[in-house]
């Protein structure tokens, strides 16, 4: 099963030539996941190939203008191609209020339903079947949260002659072993799945840093994450001007990997002022290895481990 990210937006606070403002793109299943919302966000889905008709949440990390400015004209856009499903926005306490006065002020009509959660707690924020997306706050310079989205584990492998042993006919009985349910035989006997299904499989986890400071707790939150995207803005020398404005350095990004055990880091938000952001990448690797920088449409799949 496919998950695949896709970075829209990788600039921080401003625009540039190459990079638009942030918004990342996971698609899961059908399903469109996007993390930030910056300005022009429709123009970098049409341009990924998105649609705007799917199943779409949007997790809002803080309430700064580059990460929420693009939900208005993301809005309008879907109303005019007549989206019919539900969208849901998760953000902070005021994203509601925002979402409200864009409604109230700006002449459209909203074809979908619009769902908005505050999030005002750390912890599971949105629960599907298969996934959940975590939050915790991070420390910015207004309250930010951190996302993870984290895909529960999957049933085991499924061992046929296991099956044929236990005398379960094969057929529908099989299939719900499969999906990890216990089954009744003809004679009365309990087949549970565990006697038939190898141990379960991991699920997937990536993990959003939005803007931040360099966070302890982020390691433990991003722990064995399969991709963590961090906050990059500035490069290692101006660690002190990226303390004062909440963000990280390039370093304290790779220090965050290395103690989560994440097997990929990609560095985002990325200041104007570096046109060749080369240096961002070399002062990350001495301290992570298999890090990137994210560039606009850049696209990462993160495939299903069977271990
Ligand atoms: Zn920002
Ligand atoms: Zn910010």
């Amino acid at each position: 099963m496919s998950l695949s990210v896709v970075f829209l937006g990788t600039a921080g606070s401003i625009p540039t030539l190459q990079r638009g403002l942030p918004a990342i793109a996971v698609q899961r299943k059908g399903e469109l996941i996007l993390f930030d919302c910056g300005e022009g966000v429709q123009r970098q889905m049409i341009r990924a190939g998105i649609g705007f008709h799917r199943k779409t949440k949007v997790f809002v990390t803080h309430m700064h203008g580059d990460h929420v400015l693009g939900l208005p004209g993301l809005f309008q856009t879907m109303s005019l191609l007549d989206r019919e499903r539900k969208l849901e926005v998760y953000g902070p306490p005021g994203v509601r209020a925002f979402v409200e006065a864009t409604q109230q002020t700006v002449q459209f009509t909203l074809t979908f339903p619009l769902e908005v959660v505050e999030i005002e707690d750390a912890g599971v924020v949105c629960k599907e079947r298969e996934y959940e997306v975590h939050a915790i706050w991070v420390d910015h310079v207004i309250p930010s949260l951190a996302y993870a989205l984290t895909e529960k584990p999957r049933p085991g492998k499924f061992y046929p002659e296991k099956a044929i042993a236990l005398e379960v006919p094969e057929g529908p009985l099989w299939s719900k072993l499969q999906h990890g349910s216990a089954v009744v035989l003809s004679n009365g006997r309990v087949v549970k799945p565990e006697k038939v299904l190898g141990p379960p499989r991991p699920g997937r986890k990536i993990v959003y840093t939005g803007d931040t400071r360099y966070l302890k707790n982020l390691a433990e939150f991003a722990e064995n994450a399969d991709l963590l995207i961090h906050d990059a803005t500035f490069d290692d020398d101006l660690w002190e001007r990226a303390r004062e404005d909440g963000h990280s350095t390039p370093s304290q990004a790779g220090k965050t990997a290395k103690k989560a055990g994440a097997k990929r880091l990609v560095l985002t938000h990325i200041s104007a002022r570096y046109k060749e952001a080369g240096l961002l990448l070399e002062q990350a690797k001495k301290v992570f290895s298999h890090v990137d920088l994210a560039e606009d449409f850049m696209r990462i799949n993160l495939p299903l481990l069977d271990a």
